[in-house]
Order: C-alpha cells, then structure tokens, then sequence
C-alpha cells in the first residue's frame, strides 16, 4: 500500500494530522527527529487511534538517511511540516534556521524527483502577508518583506516549491498558510507541547491558567481594534489536520502544479477575547496585565477563506471555546 510520509509528524500540528490521516484509512509513516518534540507522541497516536504507527527517528537534513527511507518505502506522498519556528530563536541563530528549514525540503523534494512522487504540502504561514494593507487577507495579496529569519525561510520554501513544480510536469504541491493555530486533541492526549517559554498566546493563557507563570503579559492595549489588544485568526488545530487531508485529495485532481491556500476561520479575535473564552471554559480568573507593545507585532490579521472553500472544499468548524476548552484540557493532562 502507498504511504503518505509526514515529516515532523510527532510535532503539534503533524501530530494532530496523523491522527486525521490514520482515521480516514491513510497508511503514514512519521519521520521526526525530536528536537521540538517528544518520542511519547508515538505512543499516543497510537493510543488514539488503536492502530500501529511507523515512526523514524530522522534528522531530515541528514540527506543519506532521508533517501534510506524512500528507498525502502513506497511513499505516494507527503505532508511536511518538519522544521524550527520559533521567531525569536530565528533571529539569534539564523543560519541554524536556514539549514535546517531549507536543507530538509530541498532533501525531500530531491526524493520526489527521483522516485516519483507527485504530491507534496506545506507547512506555510500567514507570516508571508506581513501587516496587509486590508482585511481580510486573500491568498492574491503580495508577499511583503520578512520580519524575522523564520519568516524568510517559509517565503523561500514555498519559492523553491513553485520552481521546482514548474519544472515536473506531474508534480503538484500545494502551501498551506496556516494562521494562528490552537487548541489540541479532544482525548487530551495530544497537543502543543511546552519546551521552554511559550511563543504562543493560548499555551502562555493555559499555563499561567495552571499556575505555571505567575501572569500573562498582554503586549499592546491601545491598538486600532475595539478593545485595544491585537487581533489574530485562532484555527483549532484539529481543523487545521482536516484541511491536509483535502489538500492532499486536491493535489490528485488540480490543474496547476503548484497552489496555496489561506488556513483560517476567516473571523478575528483579539488577545482579551481570548483571555474571557478561557475564564469561560475554565471557570478561573486570569491574571494578565497590558503592557506596552511590543515591537514586530502586527495589529491584526484574519483571512479571507473562500478559495480555501471553494478549492478545497474545506471550512473551519470549531470554534474559539472548543480551541481553548480543548487547550485547557491537555495542559491539565500535562501535569
Ligand atoms: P512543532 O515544532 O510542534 O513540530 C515540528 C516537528 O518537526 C517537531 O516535532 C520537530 O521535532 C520536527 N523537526 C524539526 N526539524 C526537523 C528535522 N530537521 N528533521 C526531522 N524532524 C524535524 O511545530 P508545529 O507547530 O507543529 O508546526 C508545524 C509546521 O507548521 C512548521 O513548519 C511551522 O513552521 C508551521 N507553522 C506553525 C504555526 C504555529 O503557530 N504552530 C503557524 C504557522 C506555520
């Protein structure tokens, strides 16, 4: 049987995919190296799902044993979503960044080339759009300048996988641009997993939720949105998973060789919505204070989800109270 490879598929959104994947019949193989993750994720999925998961400890930059995979599987496909994405980090260790982010996909689309594979997604970001000049963000909007090393590497990943598709006649590939994902598995056995300080809102919420931080610092109360606080697009994570699988089933049938899609719930939610949808779900008070902006912070950004719809047939389901019940659910799990 052919095999979908998910790279990175112990990591938060892989992780939740794989689960997806396995559920809807697809055979997977994961290929991580641990480095933001966890070897226990294995043995969840597997939990979660009742059925038996290949797994590699790889290092995908490692071109010998990458190609020792393909060698000795029958992959058909692959969803990639191995690689750093700390921005902060990108910016202390950018050559760390780019070696890895851009080395594992040349290594994996040079397998595609010389086995045959014709169909691969990415992990992209809604990073790529900068601060748009309007809302919301249609896929057409211009890809502005980078603000971080981490950022660069998703605009030139999803380059070299438009020329290299321009290059393979039967080769699609497809970039997701995923905005700002949360929430985790409604098992609580899977989610986004706290190495270190938090670079995201919701585990920054539900850890200081748990007493692990004494308060969250909101960055900005006097931005131009009704409340003053920044504004994000969340997406529960287990939507974000369902999106793959029709992007996959997409890639069969596209005329183009190479496409990108917006991964939103096409509605905005500021930093202090959050804050009340978690004090609902979780029956706490949260102890937070605004303080002043903080530089490289864009005011808002929400998609425009229709091509997503139209192409992919896909639409977010869940919303804001599912993402921080479902995220409340797994840090109480952690501990
Ligand atoms: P994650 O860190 O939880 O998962 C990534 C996984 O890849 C980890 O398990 C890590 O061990 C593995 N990995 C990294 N480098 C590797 C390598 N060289 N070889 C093998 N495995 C390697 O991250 P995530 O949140 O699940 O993100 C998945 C993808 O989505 C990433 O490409 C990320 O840039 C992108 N993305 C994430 C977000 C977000 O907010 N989480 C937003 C936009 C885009």
């Amino acid at each position: 049987m052919k095999k979908v490879l998910v790279t990175g598929g112990l990591g938060f959104i892989g992780s939740h995919t794989s689960v997806e994947l396995v559920n809807k019949g697809y055979q997977i193989i994961i290929v991580d190296n641990l480095s933001n993750s966890k070897i226990e994720v294995h043995d969840k999925l597997e939990q979660i799902t009742s059925k038996q998961i290949t797994f590699h400890d790889i290092d995908l930059t490692d071109r010998e044993a990458v190609a020792r995979i393909f060698h000795e599987n029958e992959i058909e496909s692959i969803i990639h979503f191995a690689a750093f994405k700390a921005v902060g980090e990108s910016v202390d260790k950018p050559l760390d960044y780019y070696r890895n982010n851009i080395d594992s996909l040349i290594n994996l689309l040079e397998m595609c080339d010389s086995h045959n594979i014709n169909k691969f997604v990415f992990s992209s970001s809604c990073t790529v759009y900068g601060q748009p000049d309007k809302l919301p963000v249609t896929e057409s909007f211009p890809k502005m300048q980078a603000e971080s090393p981490y950022g660069n590497t998703k605009q030139i990943c999803e380059e070299i996988i438009e020329d290299f598709s321009k290059s393979k006649k039967r080769f699609k590939a497809i970039s997701l641009r995923y905005f700002n994902p949360a929430g985790a598995h409604e098992s609580g056995l899977i989610g986004e997993l706290p190495l270190g300080v938090p670079n995201n809102l919701v585990p920054f919420i539900t850890q200081t939720g748990a007493g692990l931080r004494d308060k969250l610092n909101v960055f900005g109360g006097d931005y131009n949105t009704h409340d003053g606080t920044c504004i994000r697009d969340f997406i529960h994570v287990v939507d974000l998973a369902i999106a793959h699988i029709s992007a996959l089933e997409y890639a069969e049938k596209m005329e183009e060789n190479y496409d990108f899609f917006n991964l939103g719930t096409g509605k905005g939610y500021s930093v202090i919505e959050v804050v009340k949808s978690f004090e609902k779900v979780s029956g706490l008070s949260l102890n937070y204070q605004i303080v002043g902006r903080r530089s490289g912070d864009i005011e808002q950004i929400y998609a425009d989800t229709s091509k997503a719809k139209e192409r992919l047939g896909w639409v977010a389901e869940l919303d804001l109270d599912s993402m921080m019940e479902s995220a409340w659910r797994w840090q109480k799990n952690l501990q």
